[in-house]
């Protein structure tokens, strides 16, 4: 495996991993070190910007078989990275791949959303940037309610959550017609933060107060690819399908891939038969969990009248119906990547 980052971590991020893919790592037999590096969590709530509970979702509830987790980005991979070379993966840091790493064989490409093997596979193609950014933030919090909070604000939403060991993960992301900077990334200003979510209430300007540096991200996306294959290259993840992140599912996306590809391969002796049969099994998902993720932004952004509106419609339906918000999205969590054959 080539890498072209000098070490395998990546810091000062959560990520939630959904049902879907603790499949996976059940499977591969990790389920117990992903349990040891994560809190379990118990649902999702979302609240508006003053604070005030819009639904509450309560997953551990409704869902008891399913595991919801809250994971440090830096301890997944370390769970990962040790199965990898432990199964004989040879992991070659600070390597850069190029399209023609492998000339024979299989070259797979999950380089991510500016991967090099994509433009090789579909043509050239520009990111395009979506509107909207993302400040991402690590503090310090002895709050162990191990429950994702949305706060929903017009044009603007702020997602928390806690992470082992007394660290609270924020994200929070505003639109904005444009994104300047050449770089997809640059150190933010706490008090411009504070400035963006000064009328959030709740915990939140807590929260923020605790943030001494932050970074800011410009979220960039592609279309779904076209093509994900040539019969001896293939590509995964974000390489494939970048999403917003307002669904929780991409790096979840890019672990059911991994499992599918790999089932594929295994079961398909002829190798292009098998990379288009991983595509044609991926394609129509991963796109469906792309727009869904889209309409959640639309959704927690909403402003004026249709925001008031929708807030009490979630209400109603969370008061008299609680199961029906949940249910709305079995299509993702109840899916099992490993009962997928080839
Ligand atoms: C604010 C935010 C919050 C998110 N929260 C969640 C969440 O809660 N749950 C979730 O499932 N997803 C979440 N995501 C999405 C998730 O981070 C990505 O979808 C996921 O990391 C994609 O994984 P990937 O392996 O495809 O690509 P990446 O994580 O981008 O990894 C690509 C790797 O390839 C390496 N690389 C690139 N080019 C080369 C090259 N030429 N040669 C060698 N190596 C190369 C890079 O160094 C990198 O290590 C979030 C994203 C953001 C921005």
């Amino acid at each position: 495996m080539l890498e072209r980052a000098p070490a395998l971590t990546e810091v000062g991020a959560g990520l939630q991993i959904s049902p879907n893919a603790v499949r996976v790592f059940e499977a591969l037999g990790l389920g117990a070190a992903l349990d040891a590096v994560s809190l379990r969590s118990t649902g999702v709530v979302l609240r508006d910007s003053a604070g005030r509970l819009v639904s509450h979702l309560h997953m551990a509830r409704h869902r008891p078989e399913d595991r919801f987790y809250l994971t440090h980005r830096a301890r997944l991979i370390d769970v990962l990275a040790e199965a990898a070379r432990a199964a004989g993966v040879q992991v070659l840091l600070g390597q850069d791949a190029t399209p023609e790493s492998v000339a024979d064989g299989l070259l797979i490409g999950a380089d991510g959303v500016k991967s090099v093997l994509r433009p090789v596979l579909n043509g050239p193609e520009t990111p395009f940037f979506t509107g909207q950014t993302a400040w991402r933030a690590l503090i310090s919090d002895d709050d162990s309610a191990a429950v994702p909070q949305v706060f929903m604000g017009p044009g603007r939403h702020l997602v928390s959550y806690p992470l082992k060991n007394g660290l609270r993960n924020i994200v929070a992301v505003v639109e904005r017609p444009d994104w300047l900077d050449e770089g997809w990334s640059q150190p933010g200003d706490p008090a411009e933060l504070r400035a963006a979510f000064a009328r959030f209430g709740g915990p939140v300007s807590g929260w923020l107060s605790q943030i001494d540096e932050v970074s800011v991200w410009g979220l960039f996306r592609h279309p779904v690819a076209q093509h994900w294959q040539d019969g001896r290259r293939v590509i995964l993840g974000d390489a494939a399908h970048p999403t917003l992140p307002f669904l929780a599912q991409g790096a979840v996306m890019a672990i059911e891939d991994a499992w599918v590809l790999a089932a594929c391969l295994d079961e398909t002796p002829d190798q292009a038969q098998a990379l288009s049969r991983y595509q044609s099994l991926r394609q129509e998902r991963c796109q469906r969990i792309v727009e869904a993720a889209n309409a959640n932004a639309r959704n927690y952004h909403l402003r004026g009248p249709t925001r008031a509106v929708a807030h009490a419609g979630l209400r109603a339906v969370s008061k008299l119906a609680p199961t029906r918000l949940i249910e709305r999205f079995s299509w993702l969590y109840d899916f099992d990547p490993t009962l997928m054959r080839a």
